[in-house]
C-alpha cells in the first residue's frame, strides 16, 4: 500500500490552552507535542514521533527524506506495506515521511497517523531550519566543500572511531601550484573559478563529497576513514593526474592546473593536530620536490 497524500497544515497556531481544549481526552497527543519541542535534531525528533505514534499505530520502521537539504534516513525494519506522506507547511515542502510494516494499515490507523503528523509539522520545520543553519555554518561558500570547522569536527570524530575500532585513518592535504600567479595574471574572479573547478574535480574523484574540506586559501584536505597509507597514496596520485589532465575552461581561458599533495596516516597516540601537522609537512616535501607530485609524511 502506498498512501501518498499531503498531511495538510494545521489550521492556525493554537495557544497552549486552545491546544489542551482541542486535545481534550487525548493527553497522549499533548505529551507528544511537548516531547517534540525538546529537540531540534531531526533524527531524534522523528524517533520521538515514531515512539509516540507507535502507541497507536504499530510500525516496524520509518524513514524521512528531504532532497533539497540532502537529508535521507530510515530506521528499523522495512515491511511489505508502506504508508507515506508528503509533508507541507504553509506551501513549503518539508519532505517525505513514511512508515512501514508487514500488515496493512487500517483506515482508523491512517486517520490517527494524519492527526499526529499535523502536530509534527512545526517542530519538523524548526528541525529542518536548524539543519540548514548548521550546514551553512560548516560549508565554504565559494567551493561548497566543508570548511575548516567542519574539517576539525570530522577529523575528531574519525580519530575517535579509528582508535575505538583499530581501523586506519589517512588524510590528504593538497595545495594548488603557483596559484598566486593565476590571480596576478587573470584576476581574483578567475582565481575563484579555478578553485571551484579544482574542488569539483576532486569531488568527482572521491567516494563521498562530504570528505572534502577547504583548509585555507588554495588548500584542501580529504579525510579518508578506514584507509591505510597505500590506498591514500593511490587516491592522491589519481587526483593529481585527473587535475593535471583537466583543461580548466574559464571564460575561454584554457588553464592547466597542477597540485602538490601530502599524505599521512594516523600513528598511535596522535591527535588530529599532530596528523594535520605531518600532512602539512608532507605537502611541503612535494613542493620542494618540484611540485605536481605526491609525498608521504615522515612517520617519526
Ligand atoms: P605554491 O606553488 O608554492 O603553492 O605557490 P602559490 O602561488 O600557490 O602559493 P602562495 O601561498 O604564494 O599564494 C596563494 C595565493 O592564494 C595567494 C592568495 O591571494 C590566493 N588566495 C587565497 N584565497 C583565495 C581565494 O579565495 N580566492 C582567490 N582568487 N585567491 C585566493
Ligand atoms: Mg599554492
Ligand atoms: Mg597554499
Amino acid at each position: 500500500m502506498k498512501n501518498n497524500k499531503k498531511a495538510g497544515s494545521p489550521a492556525a497556531l493554537l495557544s497552549q490552552e486552545d491546544w489542551k481544549k482541542n486535545a481534550a481526552g487525548d493527553s497522549s497527543s499533548y505529551e507528544m507535542v511537548l516531547a517534540l519541542q525538546t529537540t531540534l535534531d531531526l533524527e531524534q525528533l522523528l524517533g520521538l514521533f515514531s515512539t509516540h505514534l507507535g502507541a497507536f499505530v504499530a510500525h516496524s520502521g520509518f524513514g524521512f527524506s528531504n532532497k533539497k537539504l540532502g537529508v535521507e534516513f530510515s530506521v528499523g525494519k522495512k515491511g511489505r506495506h508502506v504508508c507515506s506522506y508528503n509533508l507541507e507547511l504553509e506551501g513549503e515542502s518539508l519532505g517525505e515521511w513514511q512508515m512501514s510494516r508487514d500488515r496493512r494499515f487500517t483506515e482508523p490507523e491512517l486517520a490517527r497517523t494524519e492527526a499526529m503528523l499535523c502536530r509534527l509539522l512545526y517542530p519538523l520545520r524548526n528541525g529542518l531550519k536548524y539543519r540548514e543553519a548548521l550546514s551553512h555554518a560548516h560549508t565554504d561558500p565559494l567551493t561548497q566543500t566543508g570548511n575548516r570547522a567542519a574539517l576539525f569536527d570530522s577529523l575528531q570524530r574519525e580519530l575517535e572511531l579509528a582508535y575505538r575500532y583499530g581501523t586506519p585513518l589517512s588524510v590528504i592535504l593538497l595545495d594548488v601550484d603557483h596559484f598566486k600567479s593565476i590571480n596576478d595574471r587573470f584576476g581574483h574572479r578567475t582565481g575563484d573559478a579555478v578553485l571551484r573547478s579544482v574542488a569539483r574535480s576532486i569531488k568527482d574523484s572521491v567516494r563521498g563529497s562530504d570528505i572534502l574540506f577547504r583548509y585555507g586559501g588554495e588548500e584542501f584536505v580529504i579525510v579518508l576513514a578506514n584507509t591505510a597509507k597505500d590506498g591514500a597514496v593511490q587516491l592522491a596520485e589519481r587526483i593529481r593526474r585527473t587535475v593535471e589532465s583537466t583543461v580548466c575552461d574559464i571564460c575561454g581561458l584554457n588553464l592547466r592546473i597542477t597540485l602538490s599533495l601530502g599524505v599521512a596516516t594516523l600513528l598511535p597516540g596522535e591527535t588530529h593536530l599532530d596528523l594535520l601537522h605531518r600532512v602539512d609537512q608532507a605537502m611541503y616535501l612535494a613542493k620542494r620536490g618540484g611540485r605536481n607530485r605526491v609525498a608521504d609524511a615522515i612517520e617519526a
